[in-house]
């Protein structure tokens, strides 16, 4: 499929529908949205479309079936598996004019618009006393469009669940044009498939996205933050287990190893915190709710679990610049890494029991291919990053080599009874990989269900299927 150039009819037809001032042709914005943050990838549209609804989205569906052109939905192009990458050029459509955010406090609930920023809609809700739990690292550039099509957790999903969690009904395009409504605006619902979730996480494939209905919470008053210094990186991973098995769920269970946190404390550069040398993992802890006493005996039952480990002294978040601080750091690591070095993040999560080997396993194996790996994440979930960071490895050893070495890193997680994704998607890097999760009948009804929503083959293409099945 080479779409790298429009007809010009076309281009006609689609300034006709979207207003000239809002389609772009030119290689700067081509550029602009041909990246997300994935590794270093650039795979620019042949041209950015900017509508202001659903009808007009609708009607561009519609023109490209006609002329069999990719369409590629663009949100904060914040993620970290490709798919807002136009891999075959086409039509890059950004949700950006679709930003409207509306509290409905009488029920709890918000009317989204795609684009709206993660974080502003937290806020927006938390003007109102209410709470929006989904919490990724992102959360200040990434949009909810994006986090409904790549079902995005981040930190509090340990205690809260991940978006899916607080979608309720969604208004979507179809790659075919028509505009539909997944569901109702209810906590309920036994009626019929359930199309919401399907269109949850399926990473703008079966359909774009154009009103989200969501869930919210009563906002918690208070909160402690600690902060756990292991002298074994292992060690930090069983402590995870531990905790729950002491009876306790905590709102946040965030694992950082040594090089996670010396790099975002580089990359910072004003957050002040000691490191003995020794130590070789964190754990930063929350636990949040109503009140204080309850707040401070669960910490204490914590603190019981991690005297079990060989730890360093607990920091103890006592104010709210602290907390700020703390979070801040974990929030960081992300683009402390990529400012590193060229990377490849893995999303591998497992039952949480399982951290511990799942790390051992990861070290060993790069080892065996001769790759250094950075990893942190959100421990609680089971969700471990692997960074593998290329440094001065050589281009043929991370291209040829590298891949065999994520191949048996996903072996592991699924043979531990885990997945290749925890939240970030599987999009277009990691799609070669799918045959290890899953098996040709699997794949078969996914790719199906991919043919009944979009005939064509034009909506986000070669994203998420393998290329072979
Ligand atoms: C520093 C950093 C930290 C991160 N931390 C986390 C984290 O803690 N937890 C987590 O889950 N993720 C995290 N991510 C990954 C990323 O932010 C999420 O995947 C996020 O949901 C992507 O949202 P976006 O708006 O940037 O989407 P984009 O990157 O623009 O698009 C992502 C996918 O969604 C599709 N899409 C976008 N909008 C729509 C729409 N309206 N309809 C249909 N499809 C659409 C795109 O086609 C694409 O397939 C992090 C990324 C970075 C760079």
């Amino acid at each position: 499929m080479d779409t790298t150039t429009l007809p010009q009819q076309m281009i006609a037809q689609l300034e006709n529908i979207v207003g000239q001032s809002f389609l772009f042709s030119d290689t700067a914005t081509r550029t602009h949205y041909g990246h997300d943050e994935t590794e270093d990838y650039n795979f620019p549209p042949s041209v950015v479309v900017k509508p202001a609804n659903a009808q007009e989205i609708s009607e561009i569906m519609k023109l490209a079936n006609i002329y069999k052109i990719p369409v590629v939905p663009i949100g904060g192009r914040t993620g970290l598996s490709g798919g807002a990458l136009s891999i075959y050029g086409g039509i890059g459509l950004s949700t950006e004019r679709l930003n409207s955010i509306t509290i409905d406090e009488k029920n709890l609930q918000a009317i989204l618009g795609p684009a709206a920023i993660t974080q502003q809609f937290q806020e927006a809700a938390l003007e109102k006393g209410l709470f929006y739990p989904p919490d990724p690292s992102s959360r200040g550039s990434c949009t909810i469009g994006g986090n409904v099509a790549e079902n995005a957790g981040g930190a509090r999903a340990v205690k809260y669940g991940v978006t899916k969690d607080y979608v309720l009904n969604l208004e979507v395009v179809l790659p075919t044009g028509e505009i539909i409504r997944t569901g109702a605006n209810t906590l309920k619902n036994s009626t019929g498939y359930n199309l919401t979730q399907l269109m949850v996480g399926s990473e703008g494939t079966l359909g774009i996205i154009t009103q989200i209905v969501m869930k919210l919470l009563p906002k918690n008053t208070h909160n402690v933050l600690m902060l756990v210094p292991f002298f074994k990186a292992e060690q930090a991973c069983e402590a995870v287990a531990a905790i729950f098995r002491a009876g306790v769920v905590p709102s946040a269970l965030e694992f950082m190893e040594r090089d996670a946190i010396d790099w975002g404390l580089r990359f910072l550069d004003n957050v002040n915190l000691n490191v003995k040398d020794e130590v070789q993992a964190h754990l930063l802890i929350e636990v949040d709710g109503n009140y204080p006493d309850i707040l401070f005996a669960e910490a204490e039952k914590i603190m019981n679990v991690m005297e079990q480990f060989d730890i360093d002294e607990v920091l103890y978040a006592d104010t709210e610049e602290q907390k700020n601080a703390l979070w801040k750091l974990r929030r960081t690591v992300a683009e402390a890494v990529k400012s590193n070095s060229i990377y490849k993040e893995e999303d591998t999560v497992v039952p949480r029991y399982e951290l511990p080997t799942l790390l051992k396993g990861v070290k060993a194996i790069g080892e065996k291919y001769g790759f250094k790996s950075v990893c942190y994440g959100h421990a609680g979930d089971g969700n471990l990053h692997v960074n593998i960071i290329k440094g001065d490895m050589s281009d043929d050893n991370w291209k040829n080599e590298v891949p065999k070495g994520i191949r048996e890193i996903f072996e592991l997680t699924v043979s531990l009874k885990g997945t290749l994704s925890g939240e970030h998607g599987i999009g277009y890097v990691q799609k070669n990989y799918m045959d290890i999760a899953f098996d040709k009948k699997q794949l078969g009804l996914m790719k199906a269900i991919k043919g009944i929503f979009d005939p064509n083959n034009i909506l986000n293409p070669g994203k998420i299927l393998p290329d072979v099945i």
